[in-house]
């Protein structure tokens, strides 16, 4: 696809300057928001819709100049969840595009026969109907269907949309199977990121008519060109693709000094002294995060406040324990904070971020493992010691 641009009638741009190509036996898969031009695009292969202008070709040959008969024996296309036509049998389904091709009877009996071997049912099955098959059965059916006219290329417009995810992970697991073994050209429009990254060879990442990115599945999620991209693999993902990647509950000090709102002042001033802090972190009994308390608001508020409850700061700045520390450190360094609580999903305290350890971390990832540092390794910097105490450390930094 060379310039390949859609404007609807009324203006709406659809496809914008698309370029791709797929070489033989790839397994293409298009993602990206609804209405970024993903069906558009595949319609446009198919010739079932004009593009405004560029080109595309298939063997060399613009399909534009291709008779449409031709066309369709080299092109197949599968719409969204067609189920099974219920009165016809299964071998007439299956051939379905065949014969509209108009393959010769023989020929269809052949392939039919071969492509129920393919999904391992018996070659009795052909003279059956759909409702004489279970629903597992029949969607197995209607995935070799799409394969049985052996067209060169064939287009999936998400397939498997409507299925219950362990449908969708056995189909999965078929048409990919399937591909390999017929060594077929593959393009598959999903809007399921697992579906792309568990099918492709390479991903086409589309946003508003154009291309964000072109990457096979490992690439794309080691190097996501940009936020976009980013966001559609999610955190999780790109977290477990990359263990390199470090999160904050990694580095964090676990055995946080915290304290209770109903706590007397004067029982917050013995925590910070028996721990060697000067400030404590105020969680309710349920571990939620409420605020911090510092040894000057205790000092200022001595003679008029009792509790922490009074006292303390609430609304304090807070990082999340699966945020990525590349995201949090400028922000941590920004706004000059000696230390930072960290809450998991639910706001509860988990840990805490101290400068110290961002030192640490990015001391380990300038110098690694070096032998050099052991000496200093175990024992807590001056700046912990007058923050926070050094506790156990979350994780390794690397
Ligand atoms: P996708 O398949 O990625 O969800 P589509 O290709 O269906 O996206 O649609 C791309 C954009 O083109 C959307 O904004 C959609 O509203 C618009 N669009 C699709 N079909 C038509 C049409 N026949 N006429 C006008 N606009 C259309
Ligand atoms: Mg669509």
């Amino acid at each position: 696809m060379e310039h390949l641009t859609k404007t609807y009638k009324g203006g709406k741009k659809a496809v914008d300057d698309f370029n791709l190509s797929v070489a033989k036996g790839e397994f293409v898969c298009f993602i990206g928001t609804s209405g970024s031009g993903k069906t558009t695009t595949m319609r446009m292969i198919n010739r079932m819709l004009k593009q405004t202008s560029g080109t595309i070709k298939l063997h060399d040959k613009d399909i534009s100049q291709m008779d449409p008969v031709e066309l369709r024996r080299k092109i197949g296309y599968v719409i969204q969840n067609i189920g099974l036509m219920p009165h016809m049998t299964i071998g007439q389904n299956i051939t379905l595009v065949p014969k509209l091709l108009k393959w010769p009877q023989g020929k269809m009996t052949e392939r039919a026969k071969k492509m129920i071997k393919l999904v391992e049912l018996p070659e009795s099955f052909l003279d059956r109907y759909p409702s004489e098959l279970s629903g597992g059965q029949q969607q197995r059916i209607g995935v070799v269907r799409a394969l049985a006219a052996d067209q060169d290329l064939i287009l999936m417009d998400e397939p498997f949309g409507a299925l219950d995810p362990i449908t969708r992970e056995s189909l999965q697991d078929l048409v990919k199977d399937l591909q390999e073994r017929l060594g077929k050209t593959i393009i598959f429009v999903t809007h399921d990121m697992d579906e792309a990254l568990k099918l492709a060879t390479k991903i086409v990442v589309m946003d508003d008519g154009k291309i964000m990115q072109v990457a096979s599945p490992d690439e794309i999620l080691r190097h996501p060109a940009n936020q976009f991209v980013e966001e559609l693999i999610g955190h999780d993902r790109l977290v477990q693709a990359r263990p390199s990647i470090t999160t904050v509950g990694q580095i964090m000090l676990k055995n946080v000094a915290s304290t209770t709102p109903n706590k007397l002042l004067r029982d917050a001033l013995r925590e910070m002294h028996d721990r060697r802090v000067d400030s404590l972190l105020v969680t309710d009994d349920e571990k939620t995060l409420k605020g911090r308390i510092d040894i000057g608001d205790i000092d200022y508020n001595y003679q008029t406040a009792t509790s922490v409850g009074d006292v303390m700061h609430q609304d304090i700045f807070r990082v999340s324990s699966s945020a990525l520390i590349r995201d949090t450190v400028e922000r941590i360094l920004k706004r000059g904070l000696k230390n930072v609580p960290v809450v998991d999903e639910h706001n509860r305290l988990v840990g805490i971020v101290t400068r110290a350890s961002i030192v640490d971390m990015v001391y380990d990832a300038l110098w690694g493992t070096d032998d050099s540092r052991d000496d200093t390794d175990d024992q807590p910097t001056d700046q912990e010691k007058t923050t926070q105490p050094a506790a156990t450390r979350g994780g390794d930094a690397k």
